[in-house]
């Protein structure tokens, strides 16, 4: 086997980078996976290369061969100049958000962002005198409005968690560009696979690692890709916090790596026919998925999208909340819990408008956020119609 030239290796498709990247199996005695380096202390031979600081490796907070390797993987999978590795998935938008953000700044955040992103934004930046301002995520380039000399970031999210609502994020970022403000996203839902965050305008891409990286559910991990014009900037605030990802979890991201399009692209096949065959039951009132025709969004998606994921939710038709909890509680394959990505489904009831103030949530019926894992359709959908019959009958006693 001859190395891989750099001209083949920007040739590959997706499939083929997710299995070579990372990899380099000359420095690893033939073994296909490279170990888990744990590590703190490096030491050096000479005061001179202490001094020197050309070693490759200094310390283990700047970079180990196990970090470099997922770090450099997720760059050519991402089309980014650099990534960081942080040790969860919110740590990576508070790494994103203290890259962008100083005292006195503006930062625009859309309304339908991942709960835990607010209360950053409301709490720690706040006493740190950034300003946070949501927007409708369904702004678009009117998002020019809403800017001030002082608005430094933009952070966007498609489709927005929970709600779905699909963004514009080209429209978004021209607008951010012109303005000198950086473009944050959070793409956890499609990864860099589905929507090529920097192609489409995006200054720093997030991803919680914890969902479709690890795909099965044990372990924790974020990583924040950034474009030219931002490497440098993420790589000294990162290097600044040290908020760094432990070995365990990136060799078991590396692993993940390996078959995470495989994987996607099951999510994708189960998610699309379990919201079908929501959509077409009397129960459901609406389905909240952006790859179906029907969503609002769906022709933003079909534009910029390469494909959809196994996160959706659905609107019931109102019942009783004694209904809902009686077709929630008896479900035996669907497990309650947050999270997702893994090869488990997953479901969670949930309410927004408890926190959003840019918009009204009024949906018109209990929302239920699904998480398609690998079991059978059969075997879930028939779950789920005893869990039907269970809301049927809780809504006539
Ligand atoms: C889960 C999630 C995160 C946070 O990831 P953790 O690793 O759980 O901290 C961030 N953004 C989105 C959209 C998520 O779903």
């Amino acid at each position: 086997m001859t190395k891989l030239t750099p001209e083949t290796r920007a040739g590959l498709k997706s499939r083929s980078r997710l299995v070579h990247a990372g990899r380099d199996v000359s420095e690893q005695h033939g073994f296909i996976n490279m170990p888990a380096w744990r590590g703190s202390t490096v030491v050096f031979p000479t005061v001179e290369a202490l001094k020197g600081r050309g070693a490759r490796y200094t310390y283990g907070t700047k970079g180990t061969p196990s970090s470099e390797a997922l770090e450099g993987a997720w760059s050519e999978i991402s089309g980014a100049e650099t990534t960081v590795l942080a040790p969860t998935g919110l740590a990576a938008i508070t790494l994103a958000l203290m890259t962008a953000l100083a005292a006195g700044d503006h930062v625009l955040v859309s309304d339908s962002a991942y709960g835990p992103t607010r209360h950053f934004c409301d709490t720690v930046l706040r006493r740190f005198g950034v300003e946070t301002q949501y927007y409708d995520p369904c702004v678009g380039a009117d998002i020019g409005a809403l800017m001030r000399s002082s608005t430094k970031a933009v952070l966007v999210e498609a489709p927005g968690s929970q709600s779905f609502e699909m963004q514009d994020v080209p429209a978004i970022a021209a607008v951010a560009r012109a303005r000198g403000a950086c473009l944050i996203m959070d793409n956890t839902w499609a990864t860099p696979l589905f929507f090529p965050p920097h192609e489409r305008g995006v200054d720093l891409a997030i991803e919680a690692g914890t969902k479709y990286l690890s795909g099965h559910s044990d372990l924790l991990m974020g990583l924040v890709s950034a474009n030219a014009a931002w490497a440098k900037r993420l790589r000294h605030t990162f290097d600044a916090f040290a908020m760094c990802a432990g070995p365990d979890d990136i060799f078991l991201a590396l692993r993940g790596l390996r078959t995470m399009e495989l994987r996607l692209r099951e999510a994708e096949r189960q998610g699309l026919a379990l919201a079908r065959w929501f959509a077409a039951r009397p129960e459901v009132k609406g389905v909240l998925h952006p790859a179906l025709p029907t969503h609002p969004g769906h022709a933003i998606w079909k534009r910029d999208f390469l494909g959809s994921s196994g996160l959706f939710s659905i609107i019931l038709e109102p019942v009783s909340e004694k209904a809902v909890a009686a077709f929630l509680d008896g479900l035996e394959l669907f497990g309650m819990g947050y999270s997702w990505g893994g090869f488990e489904s997953l479901v969670i009831p949930f309410d927004c408008s408890t926190y959003r103030t840019a918009t009204k949530w009024s949906p018109g019926g209990p929302a239920l956020r699904f998480q398609v894992g690998l079991e059978d359709m059969g075997d879930l959908t028939a779950d789920l119609e005893r869990g039907f019959e269970r809301l049927r009958a809780a809504s006539v006693s």
